[in-house]
């Protein structure tokens, strides 16, 4: 047979292939959940725990989202695999269910009774040393060459094939998909600036309380109006929007939630009702086996008893844990109860068993995305909604006040202090501000301190405690040029008159009379008056030392010694000395005076070293 021949007969069989496809009647492996049957259509496979656990996988991911969500869901219990080829052939083989074979399921357009040929496709490609690398690449919808919808039978519909796709590609996150996520903040994902038209960050400060912020930030581009805000602001306006557009579908929404609750606690104990079934049928059929032998065969028919009574033990098993798992099924509230819970919806929004992501499950269902719209006004921001029917609604929120700010005095009592402040008493102040119902940001009636603190932070002066005529103590020291002090001292002991004014502050008449009377006082003083005071005297000459007399420092120069001996020598009377000016000592001094001291001196352990008795004592 010649290469051209082979080559057709190739082509022949590849194109038949590809016309069986296309009809849809190709046989290729199926996955678990679906058979082959005699007649060689596909149908649904006959064992009830294989059908079982197949849906359960459809409807865990309905209930929690994300395939990550299924394989918690299976968390120990096990998944059926159908092996295809080899010594199992057919078999099946139960194992754990992988996050892969999740995925695998879900996407699977078979399970939907759609019968598909070249959902895969394969690419050589041939690399610089000449090797040759085949991959296998998906091709996306459009791209599958043969695609038969309703060809048989399937767990779901199409259209619900299409919806987990669609949220598959929502969960995607490594793609740019933004899913509903734990934290508290309602928007999440759905937020966007209107200044710059990037989305919005939501970052969750230390305090747990969320903010959204133009992740314009990130890379130094934001426009002046790009902003962040706080989370609690817009969500309780897009919740409260969210709330408005609910309330004709309210009770619907509620049974249909209550149904889905039932119908998950039948899936959780169908399982073990399933296990209990295959046990019943494992004993029965070891009964069968049991009574059919002949009772001569005793070898045979106790081995039988045997199997019989381990399969008795199973099922007993079985039943237990249908048993244990119908007991840990929370009770189902009555649907009385939900249609009155239902009638309350802001009741069960705001319930604290509600977790943040059914909210926001909830608040995507109907709302496609958020805006912070630019708004020049600080105190307000602008919030624009867009519904998934494409209508939009703007909304306006006043943004949360700093704690700081929300504790200040109020504009109008400032006003009020700032107006009267110069010239009414604190008292006074007090009383006006209460009578006109003003509070502190504290929300406390005014007191004085309250007042003070606003004229302190305001700088609103108090008014004059000064009389016509009067002035304080610092004025007078500054023009006397004397010392407050000084002012003081006159004023305790009689020598100015002032009373006591406001405050318990001296005010001082003050007159060209008790001008004159306080600088004469001043010129009188030595203290005060320059020209009375003695420092400003010429220092009286000390007489010489041959005049008779030396003074201190100069007798201790003299002898060698230190100015404390010479005073402690006339203290004691071992020096005469006479008070001169100034309150100065003048020793008499002669040399009989002079040989006296030296000789004292000489004779004492404390100035001469020689003439200590005992040896200083030596330091180690
Ligand atoms: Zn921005």
């Amino acid at each position: 047979m010649g290469e051209m021949e082979l080559h057709v007969m190739a082509q022949r069989l590849q194109a038949n292939k590809r016309a069986a496809a296309g009809r849809g009647e190709l046989r290729t492996p199926l996955p678990v959940g679906l058979v082959h049957d005699d007649a060689g259509d596909i149908v649904i496979d006959p064992d009830a725990g294989v059908q079982a656990a197949i849906a359960d996988v459809f409807a865990a991911f309905a209930a929690c989202g994300s395939a990550y969500g299924v394989v918690a869901a299976f968390a120990g219990r096990r998944f059926p695999l159908r092996a295809y080829g080899g010594a199992w052939a057919g078999q099946l083989r139960w194992g754990k269910l992988t996050h892969a074979r999740v995925l695998g399921i879900l996407k699977n357009p078979g399970y939907a009774g759609a019968y598909v040929f070249g959902r895969y496709t394969s690419r050589r490609t041939v690399d610089p040393g000449g090797t040759v690398h085949t991959s296998i690449t998906e091709r996306p919808r459009a791209g599958w060459p043969v695609l038969i919808k309703d060809h048989h039978e399937g767990y779901i519909a199409w259209a619900d094939y299409l919806a987990n796709e669609a949220r598959l590609a929502a969960n995607h996150t490594a793609a740019g998909a933004r899913p509903p996520r734990e934290g508290t903040a309602l928007c999440q994902g759905i937020i966007g600036c209107g200044s710059c038209g990037k989305p919005m960050m939501t970052n969750y400060h230390t305090d747990q309380r969320p903010a959204y912020e133009c992740s314009s930030r990130r890379d130094r581009l934001t426009t002046p109006s790009c902003r962040s805000v706080a989370a609690a602001c817009v969500d309780a306006a897009v919740a409260g929007a969210l709330l408005d557009a609910l309330t004709p579908g309210q009770v619907a929404l509620a049974l249909s939630a209550a149904d889905e609750v039932t119908g998950r606690h039948q899936r959780v104990s169908r399982a073990a009702e399933l296990a209990v079934e295959r046990a019943r049928y494992d004993a029965d059929r070891a009964e069968r086996a049991f009574c059919q032998v002949e009772p001569e065969n005793r070898l045979v028919a106790r081995s039988l008893e045997a199997r019989w009574e381990a399969r008795l033990a199973a099922l007993t098993q079985a039943e237990q844990a249908l048993q244990a798992a119908q007991d840990t099924l929370p009770p189902l509230p009555s649907r009385d109860d939900l249609e009155k819970l239902a009638a309350d919806l802001p009741a069960l929004w705001n319930a604290p068993t509600t977790s943040a992501r059914d909210r926001k499950r909830l608040l995507r269902t109907l709302i496609a995305d958020v805006t912070v719209l630019p708004e020049p006004d600080q105190a307000k921001v602008r919030i624009g909604i867009r519904w998934h029917t494409g209508a939009t609604d703007e909304l306006t929120a006043g943004r949360p006040v700093h704690p700081g700010t929300a504790r200040r005095s109020p504009a109008a009592a400032i006003d009020l202090v700032r107006q009267l402040g110069p010239a009414t008493s604190n008292d006074e102040l007090v009383t006006r501000l209460n009578a006109a119902g003003h509070r502190t940001g504290h929300g406390r009636p005014f007191d004085i301190d309250a007042v003070q603190w606003i004229r302190h932070a305001y700088k609103v002066p108090v008014p004059d405690p000064y009389g016509p005529g009067e002035i304080s103590v610092a004025e007078a020291a500054r023009q006397l040029g004397c010392s407050t002090g000084v002012i003081y001292h006159w004023i305790h002991t009689g020598q100015l008159t002032a009373r006591r004014g406001q405050g318990n502050r001296f005010c001082i008449p003050w007159n060209a009379q008790a001008e004159a009377g306080c600088r004469s006082r001043i010129a009188q003083s030595a203290h005060l008056g320059r020209a009375a005071r003695p420092r400003t005297l010429p220092a009286p000459a000390f007489p010489a030392a041959d005049g008779g007399e030396v003074s201190v420092t100069q007798a201790a120069c003299r002898l060698g010694c230190s100015a404390g001996v010479i005073y402690y020598w006339i203290e004691t009377g071992q020096l005469t000395a006479r008070r001169g000016a100034g309150n100065r000592l003048h020793i008499s001094w002669n040399d009989q005076i002079q040989a006296e001291c030296r000789s004292r001196i000489g004779r004492s352990g404390h100035l001469n070293p020689a003439a200590r008795r005992t040896k200083p004592r030596r330091r180690r």
